[in-house]
């Protein structure tokens, strides 16, 4: 047993009401514990924090860091690769790369050194989870997880189609327990089969007919979410709606809401879902920011991440395949598409985001108003959907556009000026506080994700600490933290990685009637190119796993 003292920091605990009060933390081993009884009892170790300001460490709830489709995109931009910073090996740590796709290794250094300690993946086909595993096992600095993709998977469709939702749910327990999988995805529900199955294919709206099962969007939406709830996952279904990017979509989104029907439902990635206008034509497109953020402030069951555009290059990669298909289409880029058989597909482009482009102006404004328009920071969560957005790297970035509305207009009259009429961003006068910027980047996401030991400081919490030296720039506060401690180990002082740790996988294990094993070894036999047998993973694949507990 080790005793560690922070002592004489600022300390903002969102969780347990802990604005801005000077207080010392108690670690002992990896979690954090209550002060001592005993006052004369001395600490193995101390960190004098007077005048810094603590964290909880920053949980990133959707990226993309792992798994076949993003290393397809490392391996599709050599040109970006060439020319980014060059992560060095040291004596502690191992050599990467960066560009909008860093490698594994890099990957866990940047978000450690940017005072994260916990990511997701928000797309992972099961059949893929071997190999997001192995990458997650290379990532380090990091507590880890994916989420499964299951909006497009046959044996759900069949089900639904059947009528079968007892079918449904157990299939969808025992796939994410299979896969080692940590939440349920779904992403542009039915559309995917479309595109797999028909050329040029994908769905309009929630109505349409998926024809390879007869079934719709609206029922995949609906079957899903209810078992999530049944099965009490700690995470809500976790939702990439249809129409992603296409101008008038917002009403797709409205539907996507309704259609939960009340059940939890994290809505991911809502900046690129809240576009007013339509028919082509560039000129009618417009922010419905204002309608959607009304409809999420009044209804509790939903959370949303934003999905924040930033101006720059990147790569836009997705379980979306029609999606990956128009915007390479839109940027004449190279294109990358991948099926997965009975269960997924993905999409890869390179992108580019211009502050003189009416359309990418506004996607970034919608960002923006989303954060100024959710009243409840506890249901709105930082994200750049990283890296279509723009870069994880972004944030300390977003934080100052939301904690300084001075800075906020000065970048407004350098944009392209459509977004003064088409969007509200100019009239919100509202800033974030750092209370608030603690609860969207760590403290929400902990809580919407239903991780009781994370996002917070009171004990039993992880010991996942950054200590930030305060500056009146919130950037430059946000982008060097003076010290990152992960399981009570400091890692990270002033950006150099001082510690090479693993952090665990986490993931969940719902009950489901095992009987249902022998129908889909049945299925696997007649359709997939794996036996069964093969298939799940095992608790010995993964490095370091965590089971969190349903209910
Ligand atoms: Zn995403």
């Amino acid at each position: 047993m080790s005793l560690f003292k922070i002592s004489g920091g600022t300390v903002y605990d969102p969780t347990n009401n802990i604005d801005g009060e000077i207080r010392d933390i108690w670690i002992e081993d990896d979690k954090i514990v209550a002060p001592p009884g005993d006052p004369h009892l001395r600490p193995d170790k101390t960190l004098d924090a007077t005048g810094l300001v603590i964290m909880p460490g920053g949980i990133d709830m959707h990226c993309h860091i792992a798994g076949p489709k993003v290393n397809m995109a490392r391996k599709m931009r050599p040109e970006e690769k060439r020319k980014a910073e060059k992560v060095h090996r040291t004596a502690t740590t191992h050599s990467g790369t960066m560009g909008s796709v860093p490698s594994t290794f890099a990957t866990g250094y940047k978000y450690a050194g940017l005072g994260y300690t916990t990511a997701f993946d928000a797309a992972i086909p099961a059949l893929s989870a071997r190999h997001a595993h192995e990458e997650l096992a290379d990532t380090p600095c990091l507590d880890k997880g994916f989420y499964v993709l299951m909006g497009n998977n046959h044996y759900i469709m069949r089900s639904i189609q059947r009528g079968e939702h007892e079918r449904a749910r157990a299939f969808i327990a025992w796939l994410l327990s299979a896969a080692k999988g940590y939440a349920a995805k779904l992403v542009n529900p039915g559309g995917v089969e479309v595109w797999k199955s028909q050329q040029g294919g994908n769905v309009t709206g929630l109505d349409d007919v998926v024809a390879s099962y007869d079934v719709t969007p609206r029922q995949i939406i609906e079957t899903v979410a209810r078992s999530v709830d049944e099965l009490k996952l700690p995470h809500a279904v976790h939702v990439h709606a249809n129409n992603l990017g296409m101008p008038g979509n917002w009403t797709t989104t409205l539907d996507t809401m309704r259609a939960l029907e009340g059940h939890r439902g994290h809505m991911t990635h809502i900046q690129f879902h809240s576009y007013g206008g339509g028919d082509g034509d560039e000129n009618t497109f417009n922010s419905k920011t204002l309608p959607l953020a009304e409809y999420v402030n009044a209804h509790k069951n939903l959370t949303v991440d934003v999905g924040q555009v930033l101006f720059g290059k990147t790569t836009s990669m997705t379980g979306d395949g029609p999606l990956g298909y128009f915007l390479s289409k839109v940027y004449n880029s190279k294109w990358f598409s991948g099926d997965t058989e009975m269960e997924a597909g993905c999409g890869i482009a390179p992108i580019e985001y211009r502050n003189k482009s009416l359309i990418h102006t506004l996607q970034w404004a919608i960002g923006l108003e989303w954060y100024l328009l959710i009243d409840d920071p506890w249901r709105v969560v930082m994200s750049t959907d990283h890296p279509n957005g723009g870069s994880f790297l972004a944030y300390p970035q977003i934080i100052r556009l939301l904690m300084d509305r001075t800075y906020r207009r000065d970048i407004l009259k350098t944009v392209n000026e459509s977004v003064i009429t088409r969007s509200v961003l100019a009239d919100l006068d509202r800033e974030y506080t750092l209370n608030e910027i603690c609860i969207i980047t760590r403290a929400a996401p902990a809580r919407i994700l239903g991780l009781k030991h994370k996002g917070h400081l009171g004990p039993g919490a992880d010991a996942d600490i950054t200590i930030y030296t305060p500056d009146a720039n919130p950037e430059t506060m946000f982008e060097l933290p003076r010290f990152v401690i992960k399981a009570g180990r400091v890692i990270v002082e002033q950006g150099d990685i001082r510690e090479d740790v693993y952090g665990q996988t986490l993931h969940v294990q719902p009950d489901y009637d095992h009987e249902i094993e022998t129908d889909i070894a049945a299925w696997f036999d007649e359709f997939y190119s794996i036996r069964f047998r093969n298939y799940a993973v095992t608790e010995d694949y993964m490095l370091t796993p965590k089971c969190i507990a349903c209910g």
